[in-house]
């Protein structure tokens, strides 16, 4: 049987007071986004500047890493670096001279700074200018910090995207940016429903490849595709480029909100959208009832990590028929979530920030069904008897657009089907 998504609540959690903490929080810090920003930027290279540990992160973080090896590297801080900061700066710049002679495939190269080297404040800005003065035009060196003192770890990516938009080449023509760096099935699969819908001047955000032509100007609207991206959107903003406030296009409902509103932005009829969409509309509503059937009525708690929360408890809820207990997320930025927290009925605590202990104890008295948390987290539930669901696989998996909306519902019922699985076994 197919779902449909139920009218929009009079009541949606726009104005719901939020639980806000600031205590200790449990979550990988910013460098993880390399994981899926380097398949995704097939000519990048991304130098971590750091220290061992980070490049352990880095190599041990996800598995398929060792074959990415040629694309990111991390040059070692070593403690006596933070004697001679001024040697640390030179040295830095003759690796990555020493990078780009070797490997001549670099188009655009970021310094990524870390704890270690915000703490012994190395200049990566400076060290990028310069390196740009000296390898450009071939070569863009650009920086962020993955710092997990300031960044969780989507943060990587939305810090890595807002240090590419200052550089983009100014244009005034019409266009659209979609903004995100998707697995390119689905970047596919929405570049050809938006060229149906009939928007065809379309620019992605991180491009392939660095000789992509992505401009950015007045006549520029975006959409993004991951709610994660706050940073971005400002840097956007100043560039004069407009966002177009969407649901994101997780499941079937956010899907069709998120394409309705990039065709009215481009003055595009609905009807026209909707004879485009209807086939795979009715596809999506039977992939994810497959899969919602084990879902519906069943509890779920998030605790704050990937800052896609809101959107999936939007989905989860909706599409799925399950109940939100709490809906934790390290930030809150209306102008992007605004549109989801609407759909989003009334009831879930909604808490920004983390205080792990606090949140644990509101989580083990509610006892979910389903809990959604990061890795240090869900060893310890699991092993109270609680199923839970890894964040970190739903920025690894293709999960956006129509032909995604079953998997993702998926990924939330398989930790039930296991634990119902793993019952049985006990049984016999
Ligand atoms: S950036 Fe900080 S939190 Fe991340 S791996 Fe390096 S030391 Fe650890």
């Amino acid at each position: 049987m197919t779902r449909h998504s139920p009218p929009p609540p009079t009541m949606g959690c726009s104005d719901a007071p939020v639980l806000k903490e600031r205590g200790q929080h449990e979550v990988f810090c910013g460098l993880t986004g390399i994981i899926w920003l380097h398949r995704k930027m097939q000519d990048a290279f991304f130098l971590v500047v750091g220290s061992r540990t980070c490049a352990h992160l880095l190599q041990s973080a996800a598995g398929v890493m060792i074959f990415a090896e040629p694309r990111f590297g991390t040059a070692i801080l070593e403690e006596s670096d933070l004697a001679g900061l001024a040697d640390a700066q030179d040295e830095l710049e003759r690796e990555v001279d020493r990078l780009l002679a070797r490997r001549t495939d670099i188009r655009q190269l970021f310094l990524v700074g870390s704890c270690p080297s915000e703490v012994i404040k190395l200049d990566l800005s400076r060290a990028a200018e310069r390196l740009s003065a000296r390898h450009g035009p071939k070569v863009r060196v650009l920086n962020y910090s993955g710092s997990g003192i300031e960044t969780t770890f989507t943060e990587g990516e939305d810090a890595c995207l807002a240090a590419m938009v200052p550089a983009l080449p100014a244009t005034d023509q019409r266009q659209l940016m979609m903004v995100g760096a998707l697995p390119d099935v689905a970047e596919d699969q929405a570049l050809d429903l938006l060229g149906r819908i009939g928007i065809d001047n379309i620019t992605v955000l991180p491009a392939r490849h660095a000789d992509a032509r992505v401009g950015v100007g007045p006549n520029t609207s975006f959409a993004l595709t991951q709610p994660f991206l706050g940073g971005t959107h400002s840097a956007l903003e100043r560039r004069g480029a407009r966002h177009i406030p969407a649901p994101f296009p997780l499941g079937e409902e956010g899907t069709t909100a998120w394409l309705r509103a990039v065709a009215r932005d481009f003055g595009i009829d609905q009807a026209r959208v909707d004879a485009v969409i209807d086939a795979p509309r009715a596809r999506a509503r039977k992939a994810v009832a497959k899969a919602a059937d084990s879902l519906a009525g069943k509890t779920v708690f998030f605790f704050p990590d990937s800052q896609m929360e809101i959107p999936l408890a939007r989905f989860l809820t909706r599409e799925c028929g399950m109940e939100a207990v709490e809906v934790g997320t390290p930030y809150i930025h209306k102008a992007l979530v605004a549109p989801d927290l609407e759909l989003l009925a009334e009831g879930p605590v909604i808490s920004e920030g983390q205080d792990v202990e606090k949140q644990l104890d509101r989580c083990r008295t509610a006892r979910p069904d389903l809990t959604v948390c990061g890795l240090g987290l869900a060893n310890p539930l699991e092993s109270e008897g609680m199923t839970t669901k890894w964040a970190i696989e739903l920025v690894f998996t293709p999960v956006h657009f129509y032909e995604q909306a079953g998997d993702l519902a998926g990924l939330f019922s398989r930790p039930l089907h296991r634990r119902d699985r793993l019952k049985l076994e006990a049984a016999e």
